[in-house]
């Protein structure tokens, strides 16, 4: 390459030479510098600024905070940065600008911020379609005292918490038309919020509210500090086939038969939490079999509730749409992991299928999942209803007994189970007497 520019710059007037060596000059700091900055995406959370760096290699860097006025200095050596720093924190509340100089092949990236945080920053090796990339989130100082802002809750309301899958650096999966799972749940996640918020005896809570990354163990711990009774998360599938098509809801399991689809599922999980840019690794698979086997009475209570609510969101579900399988799954999800709250995972359909790419964007389907998961808990907590909820004190519908009508009839009719309708009715026995009356937990 060099010999051919002196080549050229023999055969051409000084002026050109002039031109050519300055050419020459960017040309050797180029090469010189043996990593570069390819991108820099900045998403700005409640609680947090992620920013990250793309870079070719992997970074070799050192950083130092400097106060008064509030900056964050990142020092890349051997680097190059290639990206545009005009505009870039234009929509960030907490970092003001960014600088960059550079002197013997180093990169200086200075930030000034809005005020002190607390600093994580570590690196990420490719995952999915990123490259290296070095991540630094800057915490706001009181995050740990942090309750997410929500509705005036009053007293028996049950609280749901509403996870909307992936966000931020990581899109989820992608479909054939470019549509990104993270948008797809938070549309569905916001409208499932304002249905629930409507319903007298709910209250819900965002657990991500818009585009950014919360990690997976985040999304629990806020769940808990939130004080959340059910937690759903919301997904959208996908196969590396465009066949494949219909919801399905999941469970956490208990049992290590874990099916191949379940098996695929949880690492696409660890794979979002990846390309997500988790501090943490998600245990693995050996840890949280152990973790469930020594899981304790609690756990077994969250886990029928969650069965529970699975079931009546599945058959609320099947009205409006295909169903991948008509009956709960079992996965061994981050997300669903923590023992003390029951939760389900809804994959809303397949983002990979044409059709259901384009109802996933279509607001008029994203609003039917949104009611169907409503529905589905309603009709759980109806039925089951929490001691001292508003649902428990909202009472019985009473039924007459009348000829031909058996016990599993009317548990069939009024969607509750048998055992329920016994034991709200204190029987001993499934016969009934025509002209009995029976109690009937309210199902909405
Ligand atoms: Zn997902």
């Amino acid at each position: 390459m060099y010999q051919r520019i002196v080549l050229v710059i023999a055969r051409l007037p000084v002026f050109s030479v002039l031109f050519a060596i300055a050419l020459s000059s960017v040309f050797s700091v180029s090469t010189f510098a043996a990593n570069t900055i390819d991108g820099i995406r900045l998403w700005p959370a409640p609680e947090n600024t992620r920013i990250v760096f793309d870079v070719k290699e992997q970074p070799d860097y050192k950083f130092f905070t400097l106060s008064k006025p509030n900056r964050l200095v990142i020092d890349f050596s051997d680097t190059k940065n290639t990206v545009s720093l005009r505009n870039l924190a234009v929509n960030d509340p907490r970092v003001k600008l960014f600088r960059a100089s550079m002197s013997q092949g180093k990169t200086r990236l200075v930030l000034e911020l809005a005020k002190s945080y607390q600093l994580t920053v570590f690196p990420l090796a490719p995952a999915g379609q990123y490259g290296h990339r070095l991540v630094i989130d800057l915490y706001d100082e009181n995050r740990s005292k942090q309750i997410i802002a929500k509705p005036k809750q009053s007293a028996g309301d049950i609280i749901i918490g509403i996870d909307a899958g992936h966000g931020g650096e990581d899109p989820g999966s992608i479909g054939g038309k470019g549509t990104y799972e993270k948008k797809v749940t938070l549309a569905i996640a916001k409208k499932l919020q304002r249905v629930i918020n409507q319903e007298k005896g709910m209250k819900a809570v965002m657990i991500r509210s818009g585009d950014y990354y919360v990690d997976l163990n985040r999304r629990t711990s806020l769940a808990r500090d939130n004080h959340v009774d059910f937690l759903v998360s919301i997904h959208a599938d996908a196969f590396h086939t465009p066949g494949p098509n219909g919801a399905s809801v999941w469970v956490v399991t208990k049992s290590r038969a874990e099916s191949e689809l379940s098996r695929w599922l949880v690492n696409r999980e660890k794979k979002s939490e990846l390309l997500g840019g988790g501090g943490g690794v998600i245990k693995n698979t050996a840890d949280s079999h152990l973790a469930l086997a020594l899981a304790d009475m609690s756990k077994e209570h969250s886990l029928g509730v969650s069965f529970g609510v699975a079931n009546n969101v599945i058959k609320e579900l099947k009205k409006i749409t295909k169903m991948h399988k008509r009956t709960p799954q079992n996965g061994n999800f981050a997300v669903l992991k923590s023992s003390d709250i029951p939760s389900i995972l809804v994959e809303t359909g397949f983002i990979s299928n044409h059709d259901e790419e384009k109802n996933l964007t279509w607001s008029t389907h994203q609003q039917r999942l949104a009611n169907a998961i409503h529905q589905g808990i309603k009709n759980h907590f109806l039925s089951h209803p929490l001691t001292g909820s508003y649902f428990a004190s909202i009472g019985y519908k009473s039924h007459k007994v009348r000829s031909g009508e058996s016990l599993s009839v009317l548990a069939k009719r009024y969607n509750i189970s048998m055992s329920k309708l016994k034991s709200v009715n204190q029987l001993k026995s499934n016969a009934l007497r025509i002209g009995q009356t029976l109690k009937i937990p309210r199902t909405g």
